[in-house]
């Protein structure tokens, strides 16, 4: 059975896992993350959640019923792939097979800096 890992369990990594189940994927889904929460929403964290509007589950991502059939390796970090072995290494020392990767680890958010003339990364 075909392999989708896709490594980074947040907004980029859910939309890229439906994508692919939308379009006809139908093989072996791995999603892998280091944080070890499902995907949720970020932009509230520091609004709605902060003030104590929003609880921990009104910032989930997924939507009720969804059916990825989805494999989650969460809590841990992804931290090589292998292209002739087709292998992703995780850092507790398993191994995911992943005909197809997907790397959806977002930016850092101190990997950019700016000044009043530029900005670099
Ligand atoms: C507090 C806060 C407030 C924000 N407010 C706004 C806002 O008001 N407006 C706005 O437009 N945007 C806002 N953002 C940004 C917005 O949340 C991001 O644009 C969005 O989360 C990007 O999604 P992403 O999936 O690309 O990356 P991320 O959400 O960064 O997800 C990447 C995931 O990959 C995981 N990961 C990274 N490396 C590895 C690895 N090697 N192995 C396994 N997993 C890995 C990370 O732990 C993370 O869970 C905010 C972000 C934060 C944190």
């Amino acid at each position: 059975m075909e392999s989708l890992v896709i490594v980074g369990a947040s907004l980029a990594g859910l939309s890229a896992a439906r994508a692919a189940r939308r379009q006809g994927f139908t093989g072996r889904l791995v999603i892998v993350g280091d944080d070890p929460e499902r995907p949720y929403d970020r932009p509230p964290l520091s609004k709605e959640f902060l003030s104590g509007q929003f609880q921990a589950a009104d910032l989930t991502l997924e939507i009720d019923g969804e059916q990825l059939d989805a494999e989650w390796l969460l809590g841990v970090r992804a931290v090589s792939f292998d292209p002739v072995s087709r292998e992703v290494a995780l850092a507790d020392g398993r191994t995911v097979r992943a005909d197809l990767l997907v790397i959806a680890t977002g930016a850092p958010h101190d990997s950019c800096r700016s000044s009043r003339a530029s900005t670099t990364c």
